[in-house]
């Protein structure tokens, strides 16, 4: 889980609470505080979403939520897959969540943005929305958080 940022107009910088002391953050635009957080609290998923990045510039927004989705603990993976059921996603909004199966090695995700093939690809041709990325994030950490 990662801080709830609150932005200090006074300031102009962004500022959190921790132990209950006030952090404030280097200055910084909006889009850059969530990766700041993340190089600060799990430098290694850190480095992993940068590589992603760089293979796949135009993915850069789904793999930070993605990224974030996954510290804010909304994957449930059943313990075998179900029919291909390998992963259930919690919604942004926490109203609704979605399937992720895996059709003999196709991976799918249940989402508007999957359905209708609005998620990126990645350089190797495979449609990666959020949910799956959050996934690939929880199966790569498993042990480790
Ligand atoms: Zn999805």
């Amino acid at each position: 889980m990662l801080p709830d940022t609150k932005y200090n107009r006074t300031l102009k910088q962004y500022q959190y609470t921790k132990n209950g002391e006030v952090e404030t953050l280097p200055s910084m635009k909006r889009d850059e505080v969530i990766p700041y957080l993340i190089r600060l609290t799990h430098p290694e998923l850190h480095e992993m979403v940068k590589r992603g990045i760089e293979n796949n510039p135009h993915m850069e927004a789904t793999l930070w939520r993605g990224a974030m989705m996954f510290l804010d603990e909304k994957v449930y993976r059943p313990t075998l897959p179900i029919n291909g059921l390998i992963g259930q996603i919690e919604s942004s909004k926490g109203d609704n969540s979605y399937d992720i199966d895996n059709d003999n090695g196709y991976i799918t995700c249940s989402c508007y943005h999957w359905k209708n093939m609005q998620a990126p690809l990645t350089s190797q041709g495979r449609r990666v929305c959020k949910h799956i990325a959050a996934l690939t994030f929880d199966l790569h950490f498993e042990e480790r958080f």
